[in-house]
Order: structure tokens, then sequence, then C-alpha cells
């Protein structure tokens, strides 16, 4: 099979390696779409990385037993290789799963954890069906996509009573847009690039800001209540992060998407006790809410469609990470068995 790669400081390639094997109840699926996420940093960084991608949308063409996946099954494959066993899993937080299984011992040629190729290899309880009237590009947007902004929003219950503030109009960010919406919440968003505002503004934001000036009194006056009534941060900058806690009123939530390894102070009376404001880590959504999120595609193609900015096949790949660079883009699919046209 083809996958790319990072051999060099701004040099992708596609390299041609063994295909996965199916062994036990880990089945192998055929990748027909890979969203792409945050890898192009590690492309601009120069940080060589044979296995690449965390999300995909394919079909199954292999299983070893009968299991709960079978040749033909089009699935969202989950990201991680999480036991399975733990309460986290078996509770559908998966994501937090401690115990995650070792690939390489358990794979015959250490081949298939990357999505960003033609093959992977996955436990079939990682697998979720698709309904058939689902397009597959749609449909891998179940990943980073919708994913991470749709379990904060499950977990703060927003709904058409919020002002929903979203920082960071990436495409985690710009995703929570389109989730956002889709609850009935009066969503604002803040980015410093024009271009993600604009989109923003495509998707239904109700009102889009510049970071920085006076954009915590806007967000103050926005909000009916002296702030907005939800935050959620998908930036990851700790100067986002203090605008969410800032912005939000007296009671309201925050939820921390986007990640970082910088600090973000945080003064536990004033910002906390006194405002009573409830601060979430949020990464992912339950497995148990899939069909949710699932309704959610089905409801808003036209939304999915402005998401998506960009479709590249496999062998552009570097294309696709330049153009990521730019942020001149919302979400970009990787379309692994497509020929590029010359
Ligand atoms: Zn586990
Ligand atoms: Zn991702």
């Amino acid at each position: 099979m083809l996958k790319a790669s990072i051999i060099a400081k701004k040099q992708g390639a596609v390299v041609e390696v063994p295909d996965p094997i199916a062994k036990e109840n880990w089945a192998v699926v055929k990748i027909l779409a890979a969203p792409m996420c945050t890898e192009y940093k590690a492309y601009l960084a120069g940080q060589v990385n044979a296995f690449l991608g965390h999300e995909a949308m394919g079909e199954v063409v292999d299983v070893a037993q009968a299991c709960r996946v079978a040749p033909g099954d089009r699935v969202v494959v989950m990201p991680s290789y999480a036991c399975g066993r733990c309460d986290l899993c078996i509770g559908g937080e998966y994501i937090h799963c401690e115990d995650s299984l070792d690939f390489n011992a358990f794979t015959n040629n250490g081949e298939g954890r990357a999505t960003m190729a033609q093959l992977m290899l996955k436990p079939d309880w990682l697998l979720r069906k698709v309904p058939k009237d689902v397009p597959d590009d749609y449909a891998a947007l179940a990943c980073c996509g919708l994913g991470p902004t749709f379990g904060a929003i499950q977990r703060m219950a927003v709904s058409g009573y919020d002002t929903l503030l979203i920082t960071g109009l990436g495409p985690v960010g710009l995703g929570g847009v389109v989730n956002g919406v889709y609850r009935g919440a009066r969503v604002i968003a803040v980015d410093a690039h024009p271009w993600r505002r604009q989109r923003a503004r495509e998707l239904g934001a109700d009102a889009v800001l510049e970071p920085g000036g006076n954009c915590l009194e806007a967000l103050r006056d926005l909000g009916k209540d002296r702030g907005v009534d939800k935050a959620i941060d998908c930036s990851g900058n700790p100067q986002a992060h203090r605008l969410c806690i800032d912005a939000v009123r007296r009671g309201g939530d925050v939820a921390f998407v986007g990640e970082c390894s910088d600090e973000t102070s945080i003064c536990i009376s004033r910002d906390m006790i006194r405002k009573g404001i409830r601060l979430i880590g949020s990464w992912h959504y339950n497995m148990a809410d899939f069909s949710r999120l699932m309704a959610t595609i089905c409801a808003v193609p036209e939304q999915l469609e402005r998401l998506i900015s960009h479709r590249f096949p496999l062998e552009k790949v570097s294309e696709a990470w330049d153009l990521q660079a730019t942020g001149e883009c919302a979400k970009i699919i990787l379309k692994p068995w497509e020929k590029a046209r010359v």
C-alpha cells in the first residue's frame, strides 16, 4: 500500500510499504477519506515521521474472524488503540484510556496505524458503522472536524438559550461553529485570521471578532447577561484561554479543546469561586454519542461542504500541508485512492 511520510523539513513523500494484515478482532480498513489535522506542524518543523494521521473513514476489506464488522461495512475509524476493557473504555471515554494496546507488539509488520495511507488496521470496537446515505467525506468529520467541539457541547448542554463563544477558528473551531449553530446557540467567533473569520461567518456565526483591542468588552456587550453563557477554546493559546474565562458570565461554562504546552494562569478565587464558573477539559466525544453526531452530520450537508474547504489526492500531500501553513483553509480531506489530475 501507499502512505504519506515526512522525510525532511517541508518535504513530504508517498512511500510503498507492506499491507497491514487482519488478526483476531482487528480488521483491515481501506481508507476512503483521511481528514488532515495538525501533521503540517511536523512537516514545517522537519520532524521525520512515517506514521501520520489519526482521522479516517473507510470500508472494511478484511477480517480474520467473525467480529463486530464485516467486509463491505463503511466505518468511521475512531482514534487511539485504547484497551477496550477498562472502565473508561466501557463507559465510552476510551480517549482517556491509560492502557493503550501495543500496536507494534500485536501486529505482523508494524504497518497500519497511520490514516494518511491506503489501508489501516483497527480493533473492531473502534470502528463505527456509517449510515448508507452519508457521503464518505462527511462521515469522516465524525473525527476531529466535528468531534472535539461536539463532546464539549454535549458536556455543557449548549442550546438555543445560549450565546456561545468560540476562540480559534482552525478546522476544529469552525466545526464548533457548525455544532453550535445546529444546536440553536448564538455563536460568536474569534480569530486573528481574516480567511477563517469569513468562513465562520459563512457557517452561521452571528458575530466574528479579532482578538486583542477591545475584544473582551465587545464580547461582554454581545452577551446578554454581562458575558457569554458558554465558551469553547479551540486555539490552545493562553491569551484565548483568558479571554474565554473573562468573557463568560457568572455561572457560565468554559471548555478547553485546543491543546498547548504553555501554562495559563487562573486565580481560583476571582475566576472560579466568585464567578461560579465551570472549567472543562474536553478532548473528544463519548462513544455513546456517535449516533447523535451522525444525526448532526445528516442534518447539515451544506455546512459540511463549507467546513471541507479542500480535497487532495494522497500524492499531493505536500501541497496540502503547504496550504495548511497559510491558514487559508478549513478542513482538508486527503483521498488515498484518488489519482491526481494532470
Ligand atoms: Zn481502556
Ligand atoms: Zn485530528
